[in-house]
């Protein structure tokens, strides 16, 4: 392996230099592809990378594509080619990276799969997650929780939005809020006026705020003219921000028309601040030091030749193969516990969410 060379040939180095400078601890690098730098979390999923990475004794090449295929294709192939040690990456489309993984394999590669399922390619080592079907369940059993806290007992008309369908996590969100919600559809608690499910249908490619409010906007205008809407299932903030614009624009949440329960993920600072003014009713939050944290655990055992911690080697079936998993815990967030969490755990100051 190149890191073993490489400090091989560092000690060696020393041994024919009697006097020379201290040599860091450098243990390899790193190369870290992530999405995209429009949602706060990846940034800090990135940052906490960096920084225990660091503190374990790598070098880091961290990478932003800003959800361009292409680009983050040639990003990670430029990892390989400058010798990357283990590859972390985040997916933008988890079906694209096949050739590049064998590429990866072919130097030696060893491959982490950060938070996004990657798809199609035997070349993935291990998977480092959240339990993604429970945040689907935390979604939706806050969606039906606030919808009988503000609208009494039902039934309630409700329109689904899911994530991006090139995102294996999106059917994972979806299928965990449907194994809650379905049963109130069919028992008609739950009406969904546009008869939009599915994720085929309710999908939003690339996680793109702008495309769910314009589908909210659409749906308003199609089918709630002479009907009230009391809830969204929204899998992620940046949507939920779009759904609340749209529905903000047609006078929700002022007079008497109560704000639709709308759900999200990522507790990131514009939603809970939306969360605090009684707009966003809820999101989840997952630690993304937490995650980082498990991804260098893994990276340093990949590195070390030990094994890596992980606790589910069933569910995440890539196409090829189940990748061995570590799923970390998901923690519903709303206005009643969001200073416990997020305040509590460090995660924000008060100042920047008040
Ligand atoms: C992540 C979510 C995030 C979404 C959009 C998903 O893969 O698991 O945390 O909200 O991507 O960035």
């Amino acid at each position: 392996m190149k890191f073993f060379r490489t400090g091989l040939a560092a000690l060696a180095a020393l041994a024919t230099i009697s006097v020379g400078p201290a040599v860091a601890q450098d243990k390899g690098t790193i190369g870290i592809a992530m999405p995209t730098k429009s949602s706060a979390r990846w940034i800090s999923d990135g940052n906490s990378m960096v920084e225990q990475f660091k503190e374990a004794g790598y070098t880091t090449d961290l990478q932003y594509a800003e959800d361009d295929i292409p680009n983050q294709l040639a990003q990670i192939e430029n990892m390989i080619t400058k010798g990357a040690d283990v590859l972390v990456i985040a997916a933008i489309d988890g079906t694209t990276l096949s050739n590049a993984l064998e590429n990866a394999a072919a130097a030696g590669i060893k491959v982490v799969a950060y938070d996004r399922l990657i798809r199609d390619s035997g070349n993935v080592d291990y998977y480092a997650t959240f339990d993604n079907f429970k945040v689907g369940v935390q979604q939706a059993t806050s969606l039906a929780n606030g919808l009988k806290e503000r609208f009494g007992d039902g039934p309630y008309n409700v329109e689904l939005f899911g994530g991006s369908p090139d995102d294996n996590n999106a059917y994972f969100f979806y299928n965990g809020a449907m194994s809650v919600l379905q049963p109130l559809i069919d028992d008609g608690t739950i009406v969904i006026q546009s008869g939009q499910m599915g994720m085929d249908t309710v999908g939003t490619l690339r996680w793109d705020g702008a495309v769910a409010q314009a589908r909210m906007d659409n749906l308003l205008s199609a089918h709630y003219t002479d009907k009230v809407l009391h809830g969204a299932l929204s899998p992620y903030d940046g949507l939920s921000i779009g759904i609340l614009s749209s529905l903000k624009g047609v006078g929700y949440g002022s007079g008497d028309l109560a704000m639709p329960i709308v759900s999200g993920q990522d507790a990131e600072v514009q939603s809970v601040k939306s969360i605090l003014a009684d707009e966003q009713y809820s999101t989840v939050f997952k630690d993304t030091r937490e995650l980082a944290r498990v991804t260098v655990g893994m990276v340093n055992a990949l590195v070390e030749g030990g094994e890596p911690e992980i606790n589910d080697t069933s569910t995440y079936d890539n196409g090829v193969k189940v990748v061995p998993s570590y799923l970390l815990e998901p923690v519903s967030v709303d206005k009643s516990n969001w200073e416990e969490v997020l305040i509590g755990s460090g995660y924000y100051t008060k100042d920047q969410v008040q």
